[in-house]
């Protein structure tokens, strides 16, 4: 079924009994070309490059909760193409521009709003770490404006300027960048691939992957065995857990990262808001919730929900930048289960067992790498090759130490031995 506002006319006119549901529910097959363990937003992005792009369409993906139940239906939704180093760079902008075509793609509404992006900030040392940022970006061939400080109160007036502390000197503003509602991402890949034939099995945890002679078989699940000439782990915070099944060790450690919305108020943040000197962000949903988060938890977990130091943090930091927060209500709050990795950045990359492929490490911005990581990955697994956007992103850089891309060393205490 595609959507069109005639349809929607249609659809209206005949009591709406007439929509179908977005994916099949189908069983399992003892048999895949492909399976995908993880069925969030990478992983659905895969299987439907795989099918779309390379007409690979026996393939599973493989969810052990519900489509959307992870982190890309937990994450604060801001999308931008503003990294500065060789590696992201070229990545973040292939997906920037996958996105600004993704809802045509699709036919589907993601809600993709380039509403801007304004990091701000605090000091000289700051701003020219900004201009050679911004500079990185243009020649990439994205959006990046220098605003100074009259700059940012023209787009922000309601920001506290003079804080004493941290006053504010301007800020790096990318008018692409902006927000999708992140679970419509999730449903319109899986009803893009199901459309090509693609098996989405939800409830179906993989417990064990299968490996004889170095070459993978297939995956042990809760309904069953199924056997497959490819298997690719894209799980996301569960990254370390499922490489074990394998007999692999990552440089992956899982970390809680919490998120906050205020009640629905009146529309009064247009942009995205990044502040420079705690880590806090902000944005409003269109439903009018003020959305926003701060820093990952700082002690590796798998519970997906966070404690009252964070909580605190970032209550701080967000009245310290616009004290007019305080007026909201904090409606709900809610952490998710990050895949950190020790230079801040993934890995697409096949590993030594043949036939099985890893994507992870998305830290604190895999919801913005959806598009470019399921494209890249689709083409890591139907081709053998990396693709052009994605050569940085091998596993062994940090074995060797060549090629690390440590965009802002995000990663957290590793135990690398
Ligand atoms: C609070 C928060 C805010 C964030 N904000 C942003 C943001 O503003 N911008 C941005 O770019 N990024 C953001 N992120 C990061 C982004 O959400 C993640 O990097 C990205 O969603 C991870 O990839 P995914 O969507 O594939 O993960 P997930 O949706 O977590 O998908 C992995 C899936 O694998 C499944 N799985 C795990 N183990 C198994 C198994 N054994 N068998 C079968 N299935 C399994 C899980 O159930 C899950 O559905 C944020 C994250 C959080 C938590």
């Amino acid at each position: 079924m595609r959507y069109s506002a005639l349809n929607i006319l249609a659809q209206g006119l005949s009591g709406n009994k007439g929509w179908k549901p977005h994916w099949r529910d189908p069983e399992p097959r003892p048999e895949y070309d492909i399976v995908i363990i993880g069925g969030g937003g990478h992983g659905l992005a895969t299987a439907y490059y795989l099918a779309a792009e390379h007409g690979l369409r026996n393939v599973a993906v493989l969810e052990k909760g519900y489509i959307g139940g992870g982190n890309v239906g937990r994450n604060t939704t801001i999308v931008r193409a503003n990294y500065f180093l060789q590696g992201n760079s070229e990545f973040y902008s292939h997906s920037l521009k996958l996105w600004e075509g993704l809802e045509q793609e699709l036919n589907y509404n993601v809600m993709h709003s380039q509403r801007g992006l304004i990091n701000l900030f605090h000091s000289d040392g700051q701003r020219d770490a900004f201009v050679r940022r911004g500079n990185a970006m243009i020649n990439q061939g994205d959006d990046a404006i220098l605003l100074d400080r009259e700059g940012v109160r023209n787009h922000v007036p309601y920001l506290d300027f003079d804080n004493v502390r941290f006053p504010i000197y301007g800020g790096l503003y990318h008018p692409r960048g902006g927000t999708a509602r992140h679970d419509a991402v999730a449903w319109g890949y899986a009803r893009g691939a199901d459309q090509r034939g693609v098996h989405l099995i939800q409830n179906c945890e993989v417990t064990g992957i299968d490996i004889e002679g170095g070459t993978v078989q297939g995956v042990q699940t809760t309904r069953g065995d199924i056997r497959a000439k490819k298997v690719a782990i894209v799980v996301a915070g569960r990254s370390s857990q499922v490489a074990a099944m394998a007999g692999m060790r990552l440089p992956v450690e899982s970390h809680v990262l919490q998120a906050f919305v205020t009640e629905g108020v009146k529309p009064v943040i247009d942009e995205v808001i990044s502040f420079g000197m705690g880590h806090f962000y902000i944005s409003q949903s269109d439903k009018g919730g003020l959305v926003f988060g701060g820093d990952i938890d700082m002690y590796a977990s798998y519970a997906a929900r966070g404690n009252l130091p964070i909580v605190e943090h970032v209550m701080q930091a967000g009245m310290t930048l616009m004290p007019m927060i305080g007026k909201a209500k904090v409606l709900r709050s809610w952490g998710g289960i990050m895949d950190m990795t020790p230079d801040g950045s993934p890995f697409i990359d096949k590993t030594d067992i043949d036939g099985l492929y890893l994507n992870c490490g998305w830290c604190y911005g895999g919801f913005k790498a959806v598009p470019a990581s399921g494209h890249c990955f689709a083409h890591l697994i139907a081709t053998d090759r990396p693709h052009g956007a994605a050569t940085g992103f091998g596993l062994d850089r940090l074995l060797t130490g060549v090629g690390i891309v440590d965009e802002e060393g995000t990663g957290a205490q590793h135990n690398l031995h």
